[in-house]
Order: C-alpha cells, then sequence, then structure tokens
C-alpha cells in the first residue's frame, strides 16, 4: 500500500527544495525525493561550485594583474589548486546542512533514492510506494557531449567539478554561459586555457556589444579564443595527453578537454511513460502558464520545461509560486518568464536584461528605437597598467523611451544589475533613469548619466 502525500517533489535541486518548502510552510503535508547531493545542479555542479572558482580566479587577477600599481610587492610562491577545492567542497557542506535542517523544521519528509512513476499519482522509490494528489517534476538535466569519435575522453562540467588537480593545457569546447565560464577561470587560474566555438562568437544569443567587447578582452588577456572550430575527433596519446582535431585540420594537443555544448533534460528514465505526461522531440515537458504538464495533478519546473530559461532563480521562482498556487489558495499565481536578468562570470563580467538591439528593431522598427552606448576603463583598473574596459547600453523603445534592454560587460556588472532589473520590471523610462542621482564614483553610474 502506498505511502500517500498531499504533495510530492521528484528531485531536490532547486525547484523540488524550493516548492517543497513552501508547500510544507502552507501546511501541506511534502515528501521530497532525491537520488544524489541536496541541492541538485546548483548547488554541487554549477552555480556555486563555479562562483567560487570564479572568486578564486578574482583573488589570482588581483595578485597578478593589479597589487603591483597599487604598491604591493606580492610574489605568489605557488596555488594550490586541491586546497581551492577542499575549501569550496567544504563551503558546499555546510549548505547541504543548512538544507537538511531547513526541510526538517518545515516538516518536510526526505526519501533518498531513483524516483519513477508508476502511474499519475505514484512514485516507486527504492521499492517503495509514494502516491500523492499532486507531483512536481523537478529532475533537472545533464551535460551532453558530442557523438564524434573519442568524445568519451573528455570531460563535461560535472567532471571539472572533479578535478583535483589543476590541468596545464586545456580545451574547452562550447559558446555559452558554461564554456565561457569555465575557460575564464582556468585562464586566470594559470591553466593554457584554449576555447574552441563552432561560429564567429562565443553568446552569440548576446547583445552583439557584449559578445564583441567579450572577444577583445579575451584578446588581450583571456583564454585563447578559437573561432570557427568544429571538433572532428579526440585521440588519446601514449603519454596521456590528448589530440584534438578539428574540420578545418588544424590540431591541439591538450591534457584535459572539457565539453561545454549545452545539456539535456533528464526526463527519459523517470517513467513518465506510465503517465500522461507530455514530452516534446527533445524530452522538455509540455506545460501552461501555471506549470501543469498535460496529465492532471502533475506538474513541472526548472531546466526540464519546454521553452523555460535554465536558471536557478527561475526555478525557485516558478516551484515557490506554484506551491502558493496549489496550497495557499493563490489560484492566479503564475511565473513571469519576461524580463529575467541575468549574470555570465566571465572576466569581466556580463550583466544583461531585457531585449538585444537586434530584437527591439526586430520588434519596434528600427525609427521607434533609441540606444545609448557607454564605454570606459574600469576604475579600479584605470591606475594600474593592466586596463580592463567596462562597456554598457540600454536599449529604449517608443516616444517614451522605455527601457527594453539593458546590457553591461565589465567590472562590478554582477552586482549592478540587480536593482536596474526592479526598475526595468516597473516600466522605467530613460527619463525614469536620469531622475536618480549618480552615485559617484561607481560604474553603476553610467547607466543613469547616458547621453
Ligand atoms: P536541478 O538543480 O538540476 O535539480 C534536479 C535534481 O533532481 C538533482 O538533484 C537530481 O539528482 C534530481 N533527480 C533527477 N532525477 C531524479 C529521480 N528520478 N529521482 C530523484 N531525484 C532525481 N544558474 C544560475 O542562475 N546562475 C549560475 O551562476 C549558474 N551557473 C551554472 C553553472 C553550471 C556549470 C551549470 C551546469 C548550471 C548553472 N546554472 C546557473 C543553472 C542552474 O544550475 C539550473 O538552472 C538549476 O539548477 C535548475 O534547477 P532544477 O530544479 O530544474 O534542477
Ligand atoms: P548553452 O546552451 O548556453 O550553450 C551551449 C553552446 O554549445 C552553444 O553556444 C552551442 O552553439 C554550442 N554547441 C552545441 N553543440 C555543439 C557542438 N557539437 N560542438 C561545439 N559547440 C556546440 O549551454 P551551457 O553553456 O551548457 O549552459 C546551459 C544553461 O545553464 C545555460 O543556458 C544557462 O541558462 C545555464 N547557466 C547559467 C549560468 C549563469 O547564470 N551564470 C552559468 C552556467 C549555465
Amino acid at each position: 500500500m502506498a505511502q500517500h502525500f498531499d504533495y510530492i517533489c521528484l528531485g531536490a535541486g532547486s525547484g523540488g527544495i524550493a516548492s517543497a518548502n513552501r508547500a510544507a510552510m502552507r501546511g501541506a503535508k511534502v515528501l521530497l525525493i532525491e537520488a544524489k547531493a541536496l541541492g541538485g545542479t546548483c548547488v554541487n555542479v554549477g552555480c556555486v561550485p563555479k562562483k567560487v572558482m570564479w572568486y578564486g580566479a578574482q583573488v589570482a587577477e588581483a595578485m597578478h594583474l593589479y597589487a603591483k600599481d597599487y604598491g604591493f610587492d606580492v610574489s605568489v610562491n605557488k596555488f594550490d589548486w586541491s586546497k581551492l577545492v577542499e575549501s569550496r567542497e567544504a563551503y558546499i557542506e555546510r549548505i547541504h546542512g543548512a538544507y537538511d535542517r531547513g526541510l526538517d523544521s518545515n516538516g518536510v519528509t526526505l526519501v533518498r533514492g531513483y524516483g519513477q512513476f508508476v502511474d499519475n499519482n505514484t512514485i516507486e522509490v527504492n521499492g517503495e510506494h509514494y502516491s500523492a494528489d499532486h507531483i512536481l517534476i523537478a529532475t533537472g538535466g545533464t551535460p551532453t557531449i558530442p557523438n564524434i569519435p573519442g568524445a568519451e575522453y573528455g570531460i563535461d562540467s560535472d567532471g571539472f567539478f572533479a578535478l583535483n588537480e589543476q590541468p596545464k593545457r586545456v580545451a574547452v569546447v562550447g559558446a555559452g554561459y558554461i564554456a565561457v565560464e569555465l575557460a575564464g577561470v582556468l585562464h586566470a587560474l594559470g591553466s593554457e586555457t584554449h576555447l574552441f566555438v563552432r561560429k564567429h562568437a562565443p553568446l552569440r544569443s548576446f547583445d552583439p556589444m557584449l559578445s564583441e567587447a567579450l572577444m577583445e578582452s579575451m584578446a588581450t588577456d583571456g583564454p585563447s579564443l578559437h573561432t570557427h572550430s568544429i571538433p572532428e575527433s579526440v585521440t588519446k596519446n601514449a603519454d596521456g595527453s590528448l589530440t584534438l582535431k578539428l574540420e578545418n585540420g588544424e590540431s591541439y594537443e591538450i591534457d584535459t578537454l572539457i565539453w561545454a555544448i549545452g545539456r539535456r533534460p533528464s526526463t527519459d528514465k523517470i517513467g513518465l511513460e506510465n503517465t500522461d505526461v507530455k514530452l516534446n522531440d527533445k524530452g522538455y515537458v509540455v506545460v501552461d502558464a501555471q506549470q501543469n504538464t498535460t496529465a492532471k495533478g502533475i506538474y513541472c519546473v526548472g531546466d526540464i520545461i519546454e521553452g523555460g530559461i535554465e536558471l536557478t532563480p527561475v526555478a525557485v521562482k516558478a516551484g515557490r509560486l506554484l506551491s502558493e498556487h496549489l496550497f495557499n489558495g493563490m489560484t492566479d499565481a503564475k511565473m513571469d518568464y519576461s524580463l529575467v536578468p541575468t549574470v555570465v562570470f566571465s572576466h569581466p563580467a556580463i550583466g544583461t536584461m531585457g531585449l538585444t538591439e537586434p530584437e527591439a528593431i526586430a520588434q519596434y522598427g528600427e525609427e521607434n528605437v533609441k540606444v545609448y552606448n557607454s564605454g570606459f576603463t574600469s576604475m579600479y583598473t584605470a591606475v594600474t597598467a593592466h586596463r580592463q574596459a567596462c562597456k554598457m547600453k540600454l536599449v529604449c523603445a517608443g516616444k517614451e523611451e522605455k527601457v527594453v534592454g539593458i546590457h553591461g560587460i565589465g567590472y562590478g556588472m554582477d552586482e549592478i544589475l540587480q536593482g536596474f532589473g526592479v526598475a526595468i520590471k516597473m516600466g522605467a523610462t530613460k527619463a525614469d533613469f536620469d531622475a536618480v542621482v549618480a552615485i559617484h564614483p561607481t560604474g553603476a553610474e553610467e547607466f543613469v548619466t547616458m547621453r
């Protein structure tokens, strides 16, 4: 006989934990099922360890690029990669503990094991059956590797976080967030790093100003960028090194190869064939605006929804709103997937929200779009021999110049964007931006003083 709950969340990552806690806070009897570590991708092999490595890279840059001109005579005896990994993993262990205590205090039952649907209302874990009136699928995704000879010699982002030693020569393949972030960290920490992208630039879906400025920064100080580079095969050499051969005939010898070519949804082994849940042809779950799947009483949030945005705060917000809807009478609650701010932890950081300039022109017509640009040397580096550029752009639409896009690359951009996100979400115009007194001297002030 199945043990019955009000709500089951399958997957204790960003979406599942947030939804389970909120449902329990609203009085529901909740079961949370997790096959691996609490916190899912973000905490264990995503945002958190990535950001710690990025902070490590900041420390390296401060010492190697900037310290001297600030008057410090720094000599670095050694960089111990395994110490950084140890500090990072200890931090993640503390997060696991905090999650455990949070679930406990909210009264969420946690079962560890791999869950599979038996029918629309029942999930089996470790041979036990659990049923519920409402079930959330929040199983997230996993990295993909290409289908070329020798691809198995490479690792993925999960493998990057499992590295206990610093690779000497690294190839990173991909042009998205993960490729850019990992290549930047490896370069800053001292690995000889090559970034291979298939077309003319990394981050091609971002505003062109951002990808161009990123490439300029890489050209002066960054990983070696190889554009129009499509991997053909990988071979393992007698000394353990790898040779990456490209379709254009070039080949590179490296010690570690990292595939960062996208992720796929973990929906193929969870028994969905026993339910009425519909998947699209790529395995993403079809949902409506309130996260309902095609099966009554089964919902889905996070990285695996069709047309979703693969970011932790998106999964968290959608999961919480779903619980408010199901267990707190907020029948209209639904996630707003428009105007989501995001940061790429590149070198320097990129912050972006809303329409790119080409998207705004396509949507409003060129005559109705006004773009404001600003470019300067980040003050942090203005007194040092190593200069770092900061570039910013506001994309405005209509007579009232409503700000429909904000884009920046430069020192501190990772922290600058959030507050501007509030203004843009509220419908701020360029005049509203200008009405605010600047905070001086900061990089952020450029956004309210553009001419
Ligand atoms: P996940 O967090 O992936 O959680 C799914 C959970 O379900 C996992 O714990 C998994 O083990 C479990 N599971 C799967 N199947 C089963 C099953 N059958 N039974 C039991 N448990 C199961 N986002 C940001 O916002 N900022 C960042 O800086 C950022 N950096 C990233 C860096 C990297 C390298 C990666 C890979 C991702 C990054 N992301 C970032 C994206 C972010 O991690 C995801 O958007 C987020 O984790 C998605 O949450 P989720 O709940 O959908 O799934
Ligand atoms: P992505 O979809 O952003 O990028 C994948 C890239 O790989 C694309 O540029 C694509 O052109 C390229 N590619 C695909 N197939 C290829 C092939 N065979 N050979 C070479 N290149 C190929 O995916 P990602 O970088 O894996 O990131 C997944 C998602 O995770 C992101 O879209 C983002 O939403 C999220 N994420 C967010 C952050 C952040 O918020 N800072 C960081 C990392 C990841």
